[in-house]
């Protein structure tokens, strides 16, 4: 008898001691749950709405690119280089990046850059990524290719020769807002790489810029490759190849139009 007291005692210990820390618990999520926002714990929560999805249309598609990164090749056209004092035998073309959501659609029109009197046009092909990794064998590099497209890589010049000069970064001259206005990605799937094929620019119906793509020094999958051992690419990264020789400035109400053989061409007004 007296064990079984004993024994109901101690369970009876054990199921106390199960309840308070249960209540403990209970009463520990109440205190945090008044001081911390319990959607923390669920999903995210910001301070502001979080900036808004940069995307890219799809020829043929009613879904969209989203954008991850923007990386630019310098001078990967011989012509363009030695255009621009390089001398392309002695240095190689090199990268730079814009913002995101310095890609904006071409239709919209093209404000002209604030801070700036002499403003650029350079007609490039775009590569837009699919997928990723980090050093990418130029033989595996196409596989990661969504699809091409057309875009401008506007440029400051007056800020970019300023720059030069000063050895200081490019960023004012070439990462500024709305610097990227592209046309519509044309996927592999649908057609294919765009490895050769003319591409040109006019300004006012005048052809400024008129070459090949298999003009450049770097290939697609050779840039993929020499990318991705500096940083690893992912999905959404879009590279913006190089321009030929032939660059110059627009003033507002000119109107640019650039094409790639089958990628079509776009149209972009200076305002
Ligand atoms: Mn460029």
């Amino acid at each position: 008898m007296e064990n079984k007291n004993k024994n109901k005692n101690k369970n009876n210990n054990e199921s106390r001691r199960q309840f308070l820390t249960a209540s403990a618990a209970v009463a520990g999520a109440a205190v945090i749950g008044a001081s911390v926002k319990p959607a923390m714990a669920q999903g995210e929560s910001y301070v502001f709405a979080p900036p808004a999805v940069t995307s890219m249309e799809i020829f043929g598609s009613t879904e969209r690119f989203p954008v991850r990164r923007v990386f630019c090749l310098g001078r990967n056209y011989r012509a363009h280089a030695f255009e621009s004092g390089d001398n392309p035998d002695v240095t190689p073309p090199f990268f730079f990046i814009k913002p995101r959501d310095a890609v904006v659609d071409s239709r919209e029109g093209f404000p002209y850059p604030p801070m700036t009197r002499e403003l650029r046009y350079e007609g490039e092909m775009v590569v837009a990524l699919s997928s990723g990794g980090a050093n990418i064998s130029e033989a595996d590099a196409l596989n990661h290719v969504f699809g091409y497209g057309v875009g401008l890589d506007m440029t400051r010049e007056d800020l970019q020769h300023e720059a030069q000069e000063l050895s200081r970064p490019w960023a004012i001259s070439k990462s500024f807002d709305k610097s990227a206005p592209c046309g519509p990605l044309y996927p592999v799937a649908s057609h294919g790489h765009a490895v050769e094929g003319r591409i040109w620019l006019s300004v006012n119906g005048e052809i400024k810029q008129d070459s090949v793509l298999s003009l450049q020094r770097w290939s697609v999958p050779q840039g993929i490759a020499i990318l991705s051992q500096y940083y690893e690419l992912a999905a959404g990264d879009i590279i913006m190849s190089g321009t030929p020789e032939g660059i110059g400035l627009v003033e507002r109400g000119d109107l640019i139009r650039c094409g790639i053989d089958g990628l079509g061409e776009i149209e972009v007004r200076v305002i």
